[in-house]
């Protein structure tokens, strides 16, 4: 038997195989057999890679190396030149590409086969030293900093020593002695350095490249970008290698290398969109190394290679059904495609695209909802700069990545880091970003940068994750080692807040105000398919007029939740919830609650004319009731403060007597003043000091401490509640059912759903469901209609689960409250845990997620699933939703789909991305399994 194939000619591999071949890969190989200009080249394994690892051995195994050699010497006949000949030489990149791609995770490296000799030779053939030496110096500084460690920084700061000598602001501007020079001085550091001489055997270069290739797959960058956006070993295991022909861009003024997009990645508008310089190579594209010129500056500059360019955008996406990112260079006036990826788009460019491309009939509209990551919507529904704020420009930058942000100054990653660590929102404030600055990206709210075009790193790398970023501004000089930048002759320190909008590019200073952000017609059009295809319904938890609106805007189809105790919140109302607390007789709690009831009754009526005709879920009060007192500690600070000035007070009206005895001349002089003064004071106790306060904050003291529970949480709260003192629920009961009364009687639609919360027996709801009976008759009675309702219970503790099949005897609906059964099956404290120990138990890795914001499919999961197979034996069509925080977390929607829930329901910004969240569970109900 052979040996196992670990390299693959762009001619033969399997354009579809990216596990094997990695994307990059893959296109390459696609593109080669569509006839697309791609250099000859060819694909080292992933398996390679994963094999090379686990050996965890210095150096490349043979089998690979002899299969390299045999792909160098097709090389070689392909192309007419001999690697490591100096005659004719034969250079090529190694670049790194995994199964999905990661922009700026992993290295590239180019010019590789230069040697002296090469390099010589390669001088004789183009008679262009400046052009050979450009490549030399570029190979022994990227071989140099990614696979022999040395320091990328030791190699700029000689590189622009020698441009200060040559007196060249720009590499380009450098002529061939400096770049000479610029050669001669890296190999000298490199040999210095690492104590042997920079590798001339082209086959070392290869080895050491592709090495380093294969190690950056474990590299830390890579891995932070792997936990970040949660890439598994099923989605991408070990780098796949391209070796590729070089073709050169900085040949002369006939030469570019450009990126760019078959459709605006920020825009979504259908019109080729990139960037390209000429005489560059393309990693200073991509670095940010020159600001380069849109591309349609290219139509004037070499309009027959535009329209090339055109040609291939099309070919791509007939080809790929999908935005392509890819990359170019012309070589003496010669085109040639080097990559192409599906292309990263922030959330209106995916929704823009997905419209037209549905339009255009390229895609399908389930293929377009299947484009979108439901999490994205998120970007959307944060807020913009407000338009009218009276504020000035700093300075302007590029609109690389669009949104908002707001946060303090850094100019480095690191401290993005560890300021965001502290809680603080940071702006990371960089020349120009690299991929070591990847941790800075996370942390920060958004990215300035003063250099670099909009496919730079820092505005490939913001867009991909969303974040708003301001590139190519170059109006900022950064001096990152004193911390501090000047713009526009202003200057500003780490720490100093500023604003930037990547959406029109511009830099202000301090703080911007934001608006709401407004619904595109594409994404409600987008979201109305959504809709059309999921099985499951998105609600909202919403508790105030205000709330509701903004849920029903955000396409909510119901509340799902509405917490009445967030009623009682308001100036007006809150004393009369005290007063209704502090009652000691149960007619007095009644007077008090008899005041209450018109605000929740309109309160309601409100939220039923709002989303007339929708369910509304309407949750009896839950907490318990001493959170609507002060604290302890609060009051007795106060009360001793009172008594404290009281005491003070009534010393100051003894002070004229005992004076006049002490010291009459001093009370002569002064008795006029304390007269004065003391009358001053006595009207302060009296409008201020008052005994009566003083005693009333007393009672309030003793009833918080009557009503003070070691576990408050699991202690009087929810139906519990209820039972206690039933006016507290009976009057929300009426005002529920005497708002859907009105409602109707003014020509409305209603049916109101009672939820009960904290149930753990069918006697409880028995209980109340009592007083739900009798006032409905009494509400019927005093309006003359049918005022109907519904009559359920949020489960949330863990023998409402085990008991479901009975509670379901009584309750027509059923609400997971996954806040409390989490906190209930962990046993872990809602309150506590969060910021005290789960941080530890995610970090090790006890535990995958916070609980309390990813739903626990092991563990909550499988006691819902038990829940509902009880539920519905007894009450088959049983309505079921959920109503947790988890709820409106696709991954928890596709859960709540498998299991056949009737509903999500989520806070009103998260309603779109439960929707489409809801489709994709639909679309992907076959993939999903519960391992
Ligand atoms: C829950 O417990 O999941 C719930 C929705 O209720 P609350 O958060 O108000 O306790
Ligand atoms: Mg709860």
């Amino acid at each position: 038997m052979g040996s196992k194939q670990l390299v693959y000619a762009f001619e033969e591999g399997d354009g579809k195989d990216k596990k094997l071949l990695g994307g990059k890969g893959a296109n390459l190989c696609e593109m080669t057999q569509m006839g697309l200009p791609v250099p000859p080249g060819y694909v080292i394994t992933t398996e390679a890679c994963l094999s090379y690892l686990d050996e965890k051995k210095e150096g490349l195994q043979p089998e690979l190396m002899k299969q390299i050699k045999n792909e160098m010497a097709d090389l070689e006949k392909k192309t007419g030149k001999g690697f490591g000949k100096a005659e004719k030489p034969l250079l090529v990149s190694v670049r790194s590409g995994a199964a999905m791609s990661m922009p700026g995770m992993m290295d590239t490296i180019l010019n590789l086969g230069l040697n002296d000799e090469t390099a010589a030779g390669l001088i004789r053939q183009t008679k262009n030293e400046r052009f050979v030496y450009d490549l030399y110096r570029r190979l022994v500084q990227l071989l140099g900093s990614i696979a022999l460690g040395l320091d990328n920084e030791d190699y700029d700061s000689i590189f622009n020593g020698i441009k200060t000598k040559y007196k060249a602001q720009q590499d380009v501007d450098l002529n061939a002695e400096g770049l000479k020079e610029t050669c001669e001085k890296f190999l000298d550091f490199t040999e210095k350095k690492t104590g042997k001489p920079f590798p001339q055997d082209p086959y070392d270069q290869l080895e050491l490249a592709v090495e380093a290739v294969f190690k950056s797959w474990g590299g830390k960058r890579a891995v932070d970008y792997r936990r970040e956006f949660k890439i598994t070993k099923e989605m991408a295991n070990g780098t796949a290698v391209n070796i590729c022909t070089m073709v050169f861009g900085n040949m002369g003024d006939d030469s570019a290398t450009g990126v760019a997009f078959t459709r605006n990645p920020g825009t979504g508008e259908n019109r080729l969109f990139g960037e390209y310089m000429v005489n560059a190579q393309g990693e200073d594209v991509v670095a940010g190394i020159r600001t380069p010129l849109p591309i349609t500056e290219l139509r004037q500059e070499m309009p027959v290679i535009y329209d090339e360019l055109e040609e291939l955008r099309l070919t791509l996406e007939n080809h790929y059904n999908e935005v392509q990112d890819f990359e170019f260079t012309i070589e003496n006036g010669k085109l040639h495609c080097l990559q192409t990826r599906n292309g990263k788009m922030n959330a209106s460019a995916l929704i823009k695209t997905s419209i037209d491309m549905v339009n255009e009939g390229l895609i399908s509209e389930k293929e377009a909802l299947l484009r979108i990551q439901p999490d994205m919507l998120d970007q959307l529904l944060h807020p913009r700069l407000d338009p009218d704020a009276d504020v000035e420009v700093l300075a302007q930058g590029l609109p690389a990545s669009p949104g908002a942000a707001s946060g303090k100054m850094v100019f480095d990653a690191d401290r993005a880091q560890s300021r965001a660590n502290l809680g603080e929102k940071v702006i990371l404030v960089r020349e120009e970003t690299k991929p070591d600055d990847i941790h800075g990206f996370f942390a920060a709210q958004g990215i300035l940068t003063s250099r670099g075009g909009k496919t730079s790193h820092a505005a490939v790398v913001a867009r991909g994750m969303g974040k708003p970023c301001v590139s190519g501004c170059e109006a900022i000089v950064i001096d990152d080692t004193a911390k501090e930048a000047v713009i526009s002759g202003v200057t500003l320190k780490e720490g100093d807040v500023i604003t930037i909008d990547g959406t029109t590019g511009n830099v202000y200073k301090g703080s911007v105000p934001t608006i709401e952000p407004e619904f595109v017609e594409d994404l409600l059009v987008l979201l109305e398919w959504a809709d059309n295809i999921g099985d499951l319904k998105v609600m909202a938890n919403a508790d105030t007029p205000d709330t509701v609106s903004q849920a029903k805007k955000y396409g909510a189809m119901g509340i799902g939740l509405c917490r009445t105790e967030r009623m009682f919140n308001d100036a007006d109302r809150l004393p009369i919830v005290q007063e209704m607390i502090l009652a000691e007789e149960r007619k007095e709690r009644e007077e008090a609650l008899e005041r209450l009831l018109p605000y929740q009754r309109e309160d309601f009526k409100e939220i039923f004319k709002i989303m007339d005709g929708c369910p509304v879920t309407i949750r009896l009060l839950d907490p318990p009731i001493h959170e609507f007192l002060p604290s302890a500690e609060e009051l007795l600070h106060e009360i001793e403060h009172l008594t404290e000035l009281r005491k003070t007070v009534d010393g100051m009206a003894e002070l004229p007597d005992t004076l006049k005895i002490l010291d009459p001349e001093i009370h002569k002089r002064f008795a006029a003043n304390l007269e004065a003064i003391n009358q001053g004071f006595e009207e302060f106790k009296d409008k201020h000091l008052d005994k009566t306060l003083i005693e009333s904050k007393e009672v309030m003291l003793k009833k918080v401490r009557m009503l003070s529970e070691t576990n408050p949480m699991l202690g009087h709260r929810g139906v519990r509640l209820g039972i206690t003192y039933p006016e507290i629920y009976a009057m929300q009961i009426r005002a529920v059912l005497e708002a859907a009364a009105e409602h109707i009687e003014d020509g409305g639609k209603i049916v109101p759903e009672i939820m009960v919360p904290q149930v753990c027996t069918l006697e409880e709801l028995k209980w109340v469901h009592r007083y739900v009976v009798e006032i409905q008759k009494d509400v019927e009675k005093k309006f003359k209609i049918n005022v109907p309702y519904e009559f359920g219970t949020m489960v949330e503790v863990v023998r409402a689960c085990m008991r479901a099949g009975r509670l379901a005897e009584l309750a027509e609906f059923i609400s997971f409250g996954t806040n409390d059964l989490t906190q209930a099956t962990f046993s872990f404290s809602r309150e506590d845990a969060e910021n005290k120990f789960l941080p530890l138990y995610n970090e090790a890795g006890i535990l995958q997620d916070n609980p309390f914001e990813v739903l626990d499919l092991k563990g909550v999961g499988r006691l819902m699933r038990i829940t509902i197979r009880w539920a519905r034996k007894t009450r088959p069509d049983m309505k079921i939703g959920i109503c947790g925080e988890q709820g409106g977390h696709p991954e928890a929607i596709r859960f709540c789909h498998h299991i056949k829930m009737s509903y999500v329901s989520c806070s009103p910004p998260r309603v779109p991305i439960a929707r489409l969240a809801a489709a994709h569970a639909k679309l992907k109900e076959a993939e999903f399994s519960l391992n």
